[in-house]
């Protein structure tokens, strides 16, 4: 089968032909219709560390997909051929004590899927049976493949008080377009996006902004502050992973508010401790994954809801033998999700 891989210590991925594996015990042989490309497969592209030691080569890339279940192993009841199927990336054991305190997201043995074990940019995947969940076959696949991801925002958004609040989203890429639109899904009075990207600050608006301050060019908390008659927000999600953003929100953030955490910042973050978080009495909530199964289902419920569509957030789709282009344009900064489909 066709691939992209990560084939020796270096930079870049490549195109390769390799075995279509078999389902062993427990696992599933999934056909893929569409492969979504997250920002760490451009650090593994750039053999950026982590990465550089972490994976062993050749690894076939890729942790966002969905297609159609073809082949089962031994013993496999959650999913049956002919299934259309969407995945988990984090592969828990089920037997730490993380998995049994119901945290499969924070597992203690934790695996990741196209990091680990062979990923998703390919023409079929075998995974553990216990990452697939079933979604609806009506569901187009350039949206399907989304759920890796856009999970991350549910959980952030469904983390937090929402519906009439006032909510300041810090970084518009795909993570903080998807959160912008599922505050405004679920009621959140006012949506007040910060991003430096002219590209992402016309997606913030079309997906439910309804203010986007440029951080290039305004004084972010002075208008934020004005947006809220100097209130502040009740709530910031911090979804562009930097010290500016993680600064900035909790100087907005009103008394009593809740910052919610999804970005990953590279290094130290220096903070007014006193000032910004422990004498505002806030609340500091960090989100990593998504929660198993409560996320999945909270999506399923916004995936079947006809006013409900992230479709503008997929700018881009290139076939996966142009995976050079996907990864450029990921690489601009400048994208919403990029997807690639394998024929
Ligand atoms: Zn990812
Ligand atoms: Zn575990």
């Amino acid at each position: 089968m066709k691939a992209v891989a990560k084939t020796n210590s270096g930079k870049g991925f490549e195109l390769i032909d390799a075995p279509t594996p078999n389902p062993k015990k427990g696992e599933v042989l999934v056909k893929i219709k569409a492969c979504s490309v997250c920002g760490t497969d451009v650090h593994i592209y750039n053999n950026d560390p982590p990465w550089d030691t972490r994976i062993k080569t050749p690894r076939i890339i890729g942790h966002e997909f969905t297609g159609v279940v073809e082949k089962i192993g031994q013993g496999v009841k959650r999913v049956k051929v002919g299934d259309t199927v969407a995945n988990e990336s984090h592969i828990y054991c089920g037997n730490c004590s993380q998995c049994k305190a119901g945290r499969p997201h924070t597992c203690l043995n934790i695996k990741a899927v196209g990091i680990d074990i062979d990923g998703s940019y390919a023409e079929h995947i075998v995974v553990p049976e216990h990452v697939l969940f079933k979604v609806s076959p009506k569901l187009p696949p350039h949206i399907a493949t989304l759920h890796e991801s856009f999970g991350n925002s549910v959980y952030t958004v469904s983390a937090g008080p929402v519906k009439g609040k006032t909510i300041a989203v810090f970084g518009l890429g795909p993570t903080g377009l998807f959160a912008v639109a599922v505050a405004k899904h679920w009621g959140a009075k006012k949506i007040i996006a910060v991003s430096g990207t002219k590209e992402h600050i016309d997606l913030g608006k079309r997906v439910g902004a309804h203010v986007v301050v440029d951080r290039h060019n305004e004084n972010v908390v002075e208008r934020v502050k004005e947006e809220t008659n100097g209130d502040g927000v009740d709530v910031f999600y911090e979804m562009a992973g930097s010290q500016g953003a993680i600064e900035q929100g909790l100087k907005v953030l009103k008394p009593g508010g809740q910052a919610t955490l999804l970005g990953l910042p590279p290094q130290q973050v220096c903070l007014m401790w006193s000032k910004d978080v422990v004498l505002k009495d806030i609340t500091i909530r960090a989100i990593y994954g998504r929660e198993i199964p409560h996320t999945w289902n909270l999506m399923k419920k916004l995936f079947t809801d006809k006013k409900f569509d992230i479709s503008p957030i997929v700018t881009h789709k290139f076939k996966l033998d142009d995976f050079e282009k996907a990864i450029e344009v990921m690489k601009s900064g400048r994208s919403g999700k990029v997807v690639m489909f394998p024929e």
